[in-house]
C-alpha cells in the first residue's frame, strides 16, 4: 500500500508541467490570501497525520495491551490517519466503528484462504503505469499513491504503486491513451487518492483531459473531503467545476459519524459549485453490518446532500477477512433498509468481480 512510514503527504508526487488554473476574472488580492492560508491548511493536515500506533492508542485512551500486535500489522501496511478523523472517535472504546477502520490488529496477521494480494486481478488490467482500464466507456487514472487515511480493509493495501508512479513522459502516454480511444467518457481520477495531491497537479491534469473532445464527465474517487475536510478550497473547486466536463465526486464513507459540520461544510461547498455527489460505502463487520448503522448513514449522507450509490461486499484482500460480512446477512440488511427508506437512499450491494464488465449485483441465488 501506498505511502512512506512518515506521516508525510508529499504533495508532488507526479511530476506535471506548471499550470495557470484558468479563472473567469483576476483574483483580488484578498481572495489571494485566502487561497493560500487554505492551501496551507490543508497541506499542514495532512503533513500531521498520525503513523505510530502508540500515539493513536495513547489519544483516544486505549488499552496499551494492543500495542505489539497494532505495530506488526503496521509494519505490513502503515497505520495512517487524520487528526480530523480521529476526533471524530470516542475515546477508551476499542470498537468505535470509526477507529476499527484504520488501527492495525492482530487478526490482520492472520492467513485465510481465499484471501490474496490483488483480489480484483488489477493487474492484469494495467495496460501503462497509472491505468487501469477494467470497464467499456471509462477507465481510471492511478493518479497518486498515498491516501490521507489507510483503511485496513482496503484491497489495495499491496498495490504496487511505485510501478504506478508516473514521470512526465508516462502521464502523456497515459493522455495518448484516453485519446486513441474515442469510445471512452469518463476518466475516473482515483489511487491512493488524488486529492492529496496540488492543485497544481491536479488543474494541469483537468485541463489536459478537458482537451480530449470524447470525454464529457470527469470523476474523483475520494475519502480526502471526509478524513480531511479543509481539502475542499476555492482553488480546487476553480478546477474541477469549471472544466468543460461535468464533475462527479464519489465519496467514500462508511458510518454516520464520520460526517460533521465541517465535512458538511465541504460538502456544500462542492454541491454549490455544480459537483454531483455520490456515496459508496464497503460493509464491514463490526463497522456498519447492521440495519441502523446503514440507515443513519443513508440518512446522514443525504442531509450532507449526498446520494448512497454503492455498497460493496468485502474485497478479499490479505489480512481484511475479520471484516468480512456473509452474503445472506449483507441481503438480509438491505431488505430491511428497503423497508425503511425511500428508494433512492437505498445503496446497490455490489461486488467486483475480477474480469466482470461491471460491478456486479449481490442478489439472493447468485452469492459467492
Ligand atoms: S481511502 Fe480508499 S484507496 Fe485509500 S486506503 Fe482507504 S479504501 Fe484504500
Amino acid at each position: 500500500m501506498p505511502g512512506p512510514a512518515s506521516g508525510t503527504i508529499a504533495t508532488s508526487l507526479v511530476l506535471l508541467p506548471p499550470v495557470r488554473i484558468p479563472m473567469a476574472n483576476p483574483p483580488a488580492v484578498d481572495c489571494e490570501l485566502i487561497g493560500i492560508r487554505e492551501a496551507r491548511r490543508w497541506q499542514d493536515e495532512l503533513s500531521d497525520l498520525v503513523t505510530d500506533p502508540e500515539e493513536l492508542i495513547q489519544l483516544l485512551q486505549l488499552d496499551p495491551a494492543q500495542l505489539p500486535w497494532a505495530q506488526r500489522a503496521s509494519d505490513k501496511f502503515a497505520l495512517r490517519v487524520s487528526r480530523p478523523f480521529i476526533r471524530r472517535m470516542r475515546k477508551a472504546d476499542p470498537n468505535d466503528p470509526l477507529l476499527l477502520q484504520v488501527l492495525p490488529g492482530a487478526a490482520e496477521l492472520e492467513v485465510v484462504p481465499g484471501f490474496s494480494a490483488d483480489p480484483l486481478q488489477e493487474a492484469e488490467a494495467n495496460p501503462l503505469p497509472g491505468v487501469v482500464h477494467k470497464y467499456h466507456g471509462r477507465l481510471l487514472f492511478i493518479t497518486a499513491g498515498q491516501c490521507a487515511v489507510n483503511c485496513r480493509y482496503c484491497f489495495r493495501r499491496e498495490f504496487p504503486y511505485g510501478d504506478n508512479h508516473l514521470n512526465r513522459q508516462q502521464w502523456f502516454a497515459a493522455l495518448d491513451y484516453v485519446r486513441a480511444r474515442s469510445e471512452l467518457r469518463e476518466v475516473i481520477l482515483s489511487g491512493g487518492d488524488p486529492l492529496v495531491l496540488n492543485d497544481r497537479q491536479l488543474g494541469w491534469l483537468a485541463g489536459e483531459l478537458a482537451q480530449i473532445p470524447h470525454l464529457n464527465k470527469l470523476r474523483i474517487h475520494s475519502r480526502v473531503p471526509i478524513v480531511a475536510p479543509s481539502r475542499i478550497t476555492d482553488e480546487m473547486l476553480s478546477w474541477f467545476s469549471h472544466s468543460r466536463l461535468k464533475p462527479v465526486l464519489v465519496l467514500h464513507c462508511n458510518h454516520a459519524n464520520e460526517i460533521d459540520s465541517e465535512v458538511r461544510a465541504g460538502l456544500a461547498r462542492l454541491r454549490g459549485a455544480g459537483v454531483t455527489l455520490l456515496n459508496q460505502s464497503v460493509l464491514l463487520r463490526g463497522v456498519n453490518d447492521n440495519i441502523s448503522a446503514m440507515e443513519n448513514l443513508s440518512e446522514a449522507l443525504f442531509d450532507a446532500g449526498v446520494l448512497p450509490y454503492y455498497v460493496h461486499q468485502l474485497d478479499k484482500v490479505n489480512g481484511a477477512a475479520h471484516f468480512e460480512v456473509c452474503d445472506e446477512e449483507a441481503l438480509a440488511i438491505i431488505e430491511e433498509l428497503r423497508h425503511r427508506l425511500p428508494g433512492y437512499l437505498v445503496p446497490k450491494l455490489v461486488r467486483e468481480v475480477p474480469g466482470a464488465f461491471s460491478k456486479s449485483p449481490v442478489e439472493s441465488g447468485n452469492n459467492k
